[in-house]
């Protein structure tokens, strides 16, 4: 215990600094993230990231949620050829532990889409609000059905929702957080762009997967400033941001919640 104790408070040391770090810190310890797809390039990073930044410390549990095993594909993200063959979920949380030995992550393989992982999703809300945390869920699948599922989830329990997604051609992407009653869920923005074609990166002939080791950890660096400005409630929390690699000025958009939706509307 004392070991433990020692090390929480040399590692929770670097995190500190003015007293609005000390709160934004504070805050992220009362917070239990959600990483579904936390296998991908950007889950992985993401989930790491969570760790360094203080959950899975304090009063936060640290969620990790994927279907998928390692191949040696997915070595242009944090992976070592070692990990080859191994479920990502386990590895993803392996390296938490070993940034902070007693990280509380709680990895869960499994596809998110099946009815048992949708229910473990709600146990976790009633969980995280048992114990009085803010429950955040943060998508890093790259299934548009699985952003749905989990856009609807936090529509019915009223609460946040980090979401991001690379172009097909991955030259550019996007962070999306949806707040609901305050900004348009992801089935409402998705047909935003939909309806605006000239939004999407145009069509080109393959897809930059040489980047992809850069583009994969720059949407997940933005998609935690996302989840630092609104866990620490600084700035402002931009509803829907437009990255492209051929430039550095994202594109920002506002989409209001749509009236008419079961998931975002104000009118239920
Ligand atoms: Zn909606």
């Amino acid at each position: 215990m004392g070991r433990r104790n020692d090390f929480l408070r040399e590692f929770n040391r670097r995190n500190r600094g003015s007293p609005e770090s000390d709160q934004a810190l504070k805050k992220i310890q009362e917070c239990d993230p959600v990483v579904v797809g936390a296998g991908g390039g950007v889950g992985f990073r993401t989930t790491t990231t969570l760790c360094q930044c203080g959950a899975g410390s304090g009063n936060s549990t640290l969620y990790a949620q994927d279907f998928d095993v390692i191949e040696v594909l997915n070595l242009n993200r944090g992976y070592e050829y070692r990990d080859v063959g191994r479920p990502k979920v386990e590895v993803v949380a392996e390296r938490c532990r070993a940034i902070n030995p007693f990280c509380r992550i709680v990895p869960i393989m499994g596809n998110v889409m099946l009815p048992s992982s949708i229910k473990r999703l709600g146990d976790i809300i009633h969980l995280g609000r048992r114990k009085g945390n803010k429950v955040i869920f943060i998508n890093n699948t790259d299934r548009k059905e699985a952003g749905w599922l989990l856009s609807d989830i936090c529509g019915e329990h009223s609460i946040p929702l980090i979401h991001g997604g690379a172009s097909p051609d991955s030259r550019g992407f996007f962070v999306q957080v949806f707040i609901p009653g305050r900004t348009a869920c992801v089935r409402c923005v998705y047909e935003y762009f939909m309806e605006n074609p000239e939004m999407v990166a145009r069509k080109r002939r393959g897809c930059e997967k040489t980047a992809l080791a850069i583009t994969m950890n720059s949407l997940a660096d933005k998609m935690m400033l996302a989840f630092y400005r609104l866990v620490a409630n600084i700035g402002t929390t931009e509803p829907l941001m437009l990255y492209n690699i051929e430039t550095e000025n994202p594109k920002r958009i506002i989409i209001p919640p749509n009236e008419g939706c079961a998931v975002c509307g104000t009118k239920k």
